[in-house]
């Protein structure tokens, strides 16, 4: 098997091993005898999501995508409601509540963390407003305070996409940890990876038994498993939201490593920023920061050229020399479907600028200093 990926020396993603990931698949076909979900691997897994982020209850998803269309289910929407979210984020933020029949209100980012503006936030609030969803974009935290200030006031529903936010903090508390719902990926793109996973965490007591519900096809199932029910049967909308016990055994020995991970794409991510700071300091580009109240768990390392031509030009320069960078979303709300079943927030200058002008680098955990100095040099080169 080939694909493109191999073409390049340096590739901007691959997914990789760190320990028993392979034992335990085996383990949980030949000894576990169970590889349909919510077997030991998933329990596993689940307890760990709860210990480490301090949240309520982590159910694991097929993806981040189930576990955001398991949100909005809970949320409980109505066709026409309302879900305030930026356009500078990947579909499925809005898919999942434009499946329940529900109008993504797209508004502007800052510059600076490129998460949603909470200032514009409340500006954008109707009578029809039901959720606020705080995208934590390249892991780093949004305004979380000032978001869920404005959600009590107006009596609105936290969901935040966390999808790569596994582990960053913001105020100390975790990403994915704060709102009543938070959604994670462990697609193959992410920090901790199963190829296609994600998490539920659901931090408000008051939704765990529904949501539970809800993961297992709308069935009490969970509620009999316990023996808290003699039997089960279908009690409200659900759908199969589980992942198999393959997935969630490969997952949990990514799991056991997390931190291993996360503090080698920070050493990485510390790397790309100290060789690149003389462009910045020469106005060149400008670099990926830290907000002050956060720490980062290194999940994208990107640069903001001053044009998007000069992007496609750095681009294919870096390709020259076996070098992947890519660039980020097409806006939703410039998109087909997002026009289609969305509306913007007044105009959207930032989320536009952005778009055109931020490519990403090469990161991942086998990635060694001697790529990223490669790397660092041919942007150098470009620039000189
Ligand atoms: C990756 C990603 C998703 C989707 O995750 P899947 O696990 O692939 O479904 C959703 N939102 C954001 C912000 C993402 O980066």
């Amino acid at each position: 098997m080939k694909n493109n990926e191999n073409e390049f020396k340096i590739p901007f993603n691959k997914p990789f091993i760190i320990g028993n990931e392979l034992e335990n698949i085996s383990k949980a076909v030949k000894e576990n005898l169970h590889l349909s979900g919510n077997g030991p691997y998933t329990r596993s897994c689940q307890s760990w999501l709860e210990k480490q982020l301090n949240c309520r209850k982590a159910l694991l998803t097929h993806s981040c995508t189930g576990a955001l269309e398991m949100a909005a289910i809970l949320a409980d929407l109505k066709p026409g409601d309302e879900v305030i979210m930026p356009s500078f984020t990947f579909v499925s933020t809005a898919n999942a509540f434009v499946l329940r029949g529900a109008v993504p209100v797209f508004v502007d980012i800052r510059p600076d963390t490129l998460n949603i503006d909470e200032t514009l936030i409340e500006s954008a609030i109707t009578p029809k407003t039901r959720v606020i969803v705080p995208v934590h974009y390249a892991g780093m935290g949004c305004e979380m305070c000032v978001i869920q200030s404005v959600a009590d006031r107006y009596n609105l529903f936290v969901i935040e996409d966390a999808a790569q936010g596994l582990l960053s903090t913001y105020k100390g508390k975790y990403l994915g940890a704060m709102g009543h719902l938070g959604c994670l990926s462990f697609h193959e793109t992410k920090n901790i990876i199963c190829g296609e996973g994600g998490a539920l965490l659901i931090n408000d007591e008051s939704m765990i038994e529904r949501a539970e519900i809800i993961w297992e096809k709308g069935t009490n199932r969970s509620l009999y498993f316990r023996g808290d029910i003699d039997k089960y049967s279908w009690v409200d909308l659900g759908s199969s939201f589980l992942p198999g016990e393959i997935n969630a055994a490969f997952l949990w020995a990514q799991l056991e490593h997390a931190n291993e991970i996360i503090r080698k794409r920070c050493l990485l991510f510390d790397y790309y920023a100290s060789l690149l700071k003389p462009l910045m300091e020469k106005g060149q580009i400008r670099l990926s920061i830290i907000n002050e109240d956060c720490t980062s768990n290194g999940h994208i390392f990107y640069i903001i050229t001053r044009n998007f031509e000069e992007r496609t030009l750095l681009i294919n320069h870096l390709k020259k020399y076996g070098i992947q960078a890519v660039f980020h979303y097409i806006p939703l709300h410039s998109a087909k479907a997002g026009k289609k079943f969305g509306r913007s927030h007044g105009l959207l200058h930032v989320t536009k600028s952005i778009s055109e002008r931020l490519l990403r680098l090469p990161i991942y955990y086998e990635m060694t200093e001697q790529d990223v100095e490669k790397v660092a040099e041919r942007i150098k080169q470009f620039y000189s």
